[in-house]
């Protein structure tokens, strides 16, 4: 599955300079973050388990 919105702020990633996609540590899905939420740690949660991080 390809991500395309950052999963803090849903952001298209297009419109971001620099972003990381990294898995859930729970489940594997890929979780984007734009590099807005990774500066102002942004807390996420996961689309598919609901697991919470920053
Ligand atoms: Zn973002
Ligand atoms: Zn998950």
């Amino acid at each position: 599955m390809e991500v395309e919105e950052c999963t803090s702020c849903g952001r298209n990633l297009d419109a971001a300079d620099t972003f990381v996609i990294f898995n859930c540590p729970d489940c594997e899905t890929s979780i984007a973050r734009c590099d807005r939420c990774k500066k102002l740690s942004n807390d996420y949660e996961c689309p598919e388990c609901g697991f919470e991080g920053p």
